[in-house]
């Protein structure tokens, strides 16, 4: 089975981790098991992914499921316009 990469990084190494299994909690959570990709780490976790908001409404609406609509920050972040996710230019120049 090959699993998805995730946008986790390993609390170790640092490097990227995909997700090997999910388990269903509820219809809300979900606990996910994930693999560091480091050959050399090896390290295995598990998670748990929880959906909080809506971003948009449904089309069919489950009329068990009560969320709260996103606001407008977190709009912007899953749009990707926050800034927060972007390098700043002097950051892309700095050697490393
Ligand atoms: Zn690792």
């Amino acid at each position: 089975m090959s699993g998805s990469v995730y946008k986790h990084q390993c609390p170790d190494c640092g490097h990227a981790v995909r997700v090997r299994n999910s388990t269903g909690l509820s219809a809300l959570v979900r606990a996910c098991y994930l693999q560091c990709l480091n050959l050399g780490c090896g390290a295995t976790f598990k998670a748990t992914t929880e959906i909080t908001h809506r971003l948009s409404p449904p089309a069919i609406p489950n009329p068990a499921i009560h969320l709260p609509m996103a606001d407008l920050a977190m709009l912007k972040c899953a749009s990707g316009d926050s800034t927060d996710n972007q390098l700043d230019f002097d950051e892309l120049l700095e050697p490393h």
